[in-house]
This record gives C-alpha cells, structure tokens and sequence, in this order.
C-alpha cells in the first residue's frame, strides 16, 4: 500500500486537479483578454489518454479521492469523453468534477454523465446576457444557460457556478443571483479576482474582498457550513428558503493556505505545488509506461516536502502563474 500524499505541514492530499489542455474558446478579461495565444508549451504536446490514465492511477493510490479536470477549456479536447472514463477505472476515485465554460455542456452533458463525471462547476460571471458577453468576449449566455438546464435533465442533482467577484462589475448583483439560485439546486461561488502576472492593472481596477458578501449574507440569515476532507476552498453558506447555496473562495484571507488538501498537473504533465507555485516538477518522463508507477509515486511524494506554507500573495507574489488558463484554475 502507497502511504497518502501528505507535505512537511502535514496536510495530506485528497484532491487532484488536473489541466488537460491550455486552449480556450473564450477571452475572459481577467484570464484570457486577447484570447489563447500558445505559449513557451506550445510545441509540446498535451497529456495523451493513456498519460492521463497513468497519472490519476499513481495518484488514487495514494490517497486521492477527488479529481476536477480543468483546463484551459477542458471539453474542447476531442476525447473528452474517453478522459472521463479513463479517469473513472480507478475505484478510488469517487467524485470527478469538471470545470467548464459551459460552451459544450447543452450538446454533450448526458455523454459525460454516463461516461461518469459525478460533478459539474460552469463559469457564469454575470446573468445579464451583454455583460457575459462584454466579460468573456463571447456572446453564449443562452447556451450556457441552456447547457445548465441540460445538466439537471441529464440527472445531476447539483450544479456549482463559479463567478468571478469583481468590483463595480458584479459586487452589487447579489440579490440578482439569489434570486436565481432560490429554486435551483444551484452552489454559486463568488471567487475573489486573484492577480496573475498578466493581470496586475485589471486587479488594481477590480479586486475587491469576497467579505462584501460575507456580511451581507450573515446579515440576512445564512449560514456557514461545515466542510469535508476532500472539498475545495469554498466557505458555504446555507438559507432555509433558498434551495441553492452561496460558496465563497478568499485566497487572500489569513489561513487559506492551512487547509490546502490539492495538487495540481498541468496540461503538459507538471506537478505545481501551489497555483502561485514555483516552475512545476516534470512527471512525463513516468508517464510513458505503466511499470513506471511506483518511481512516479516516488517523485510525487518527494517534491512535496518543498510545498511551501503559504502562497505569499500578499506580497504581490504571483510565482510562474501567467493567467489562470496555464495550469487551470
Ligand atoms: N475554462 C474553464 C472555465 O472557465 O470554467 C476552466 C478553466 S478557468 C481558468 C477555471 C476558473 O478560474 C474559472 O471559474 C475562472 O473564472 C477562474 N479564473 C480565471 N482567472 C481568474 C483570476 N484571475 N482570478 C480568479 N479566478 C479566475
Ligand atoms: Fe477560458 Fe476559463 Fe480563462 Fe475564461 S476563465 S478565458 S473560459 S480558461
């Protein structure tokens, strides 16, 4: 038996979020403002099927229960599909979420569904259909919202929005949103814009503190949830009359950082520590045959006695992390 992934803070690793490629569709302005432009990876190629099998195998077991597939646009890869079933053989692994733009999700849902995704985060940063188009350069509100529906008709029980706190731009928009999620089985999280070395004048311009939320939930009766081992940095917030929930996500409140329990792949096969982390150790060269797993095991394990405390944000630190769309976010 491989002992759990656990770093010199004791934190051990349930979670593994893996990039599967740095394209996108979209331009978000806080990710993607000119739209993708291959990088220093681009004459690599991106992690193949039988890479991606191999990897989340070294990682099942060893402890992880949780992987999210991310990107980049992950469901602009081809063989989707096959990523998802590939992921689910290993036992282990019990919930696989996507996060998605939700470009795709109206046409191909039911297909990932029964390939077994067991969970879906779509990013919707407005419910106004010209400002979600202003934001993402792309004027697909209809069809996310559609692929949203699509998501409940398929049979997922839930579904998470991820929305990008912005100041002037959405801060003031909550009463929209829950009334949006009052009968919808819907987690909507509010992610503070975090900065990225391509992003420092457009965080400035938009930042503001997820805490703008806090107080007004607090104050009109919601309440904060207890959180599980292997769920993401969101605090969640529950109301008896809504049947949908408010997550918040403050990477840069004190002790973010202590109950980290993920790892990150990027799409070319990097293990980062940390999404603000340092240039990423290789894994690919243990990726090309299944006798490899144990020595992959080995070099996981090692390089997270260099995982650091914290992500020292606060000091302006943005490590190697261009925008969010290189190793996922
Ligand atoms: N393309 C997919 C999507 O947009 O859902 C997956 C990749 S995207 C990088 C993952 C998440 O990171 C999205 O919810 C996006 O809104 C968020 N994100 C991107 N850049 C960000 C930033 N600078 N600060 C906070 N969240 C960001
Ligand atoms: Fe693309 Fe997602 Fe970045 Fe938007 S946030 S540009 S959809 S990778």
């Amino acid at each position: 038996m491989v002992p759990q992934f656990t770093d010199s803070f004791d934190r051990r690793f349930y979670y593994l979020r893996l990039s599967i490629t740095d394209v996108c569709n979209f331009r978000c302005n806080y990710c993607l403002p000119d739209g993708y432009k291959p990088h220093g990876t681009a004459n690599k190629s991106f992690l193949s099927l039988d890479e991606i099998r191999r990897v989340t195998r070294a990682f099942a077991a060893a402890g992880t229960e949780k992987v999210r597939l991310t990107g980049g646009e992950p469901t602009l890869r081809r063989d989707f599909t096959d990523i998802i079933a590939a992921v689910r053989e290993n036992a282990a692994i019990r919930q696989l979420a996507v996060t998605t733009n939700g470009y795709r999700l109206a046409r191909d849902v039911a297909k990932w569904r029964d390939a077994g995704l067991t969970a879906l985060n779509v990013s919707i940063d407005s419910l106004d259909a010209r400002q979600f188009h202003a934001i993402t350069g792309q004027d697909k509100f209809h069809q996310v919202m559609s692929g949203i529906d699509a998501a409940f008709e398929a049979g997922f029980s839930k579904v998470k929005v991820n929305t990008v706190l912005m100041r002037d731009v959405n801060h003031r928009s909550l009463d929209t949103f829950l009334d949006w999620i009052r009968s919808r089985p819907i987690q909507l999280r509010f992610i503070e814009l975090m900065e990225t070395g391509d992003g420092g004048a457009l965080f400035r311009k938009y930042h503001i503190s997820g805490e703008v939320i806090r107080d007004r939930l607090l104050m009109q009766g919601w309440t904060q949830q207890a959180r599980a081992r292997s769920d993401g940095p969101a605090q969640v917030f529950r109301h008896p009359d809504y049947q949908g929930e408010i997550g918040l996500i403050m990477p840069y409140e004190k002790d973010f950082c202590a109950s980290c329990n993920r790892l990150r792949v990027s799409a070319t096969g990097k293990l980062h520590l940390c999404l603000f982390g340092d240039g990423g150790v290789s894994l690919r060269d243990l990726l090309q045959s299944d006798d490899q797993q144990t020595q992959l095991q080995a070099r996981i394990a090692a390089s997270l006695h260099s995982k650091k405390q914290t992500h020292f944000l606060h000091q302006g630190n943005t490590g190697v992390t261009q925008n969010l769309s290189f190793i996922g976010g």
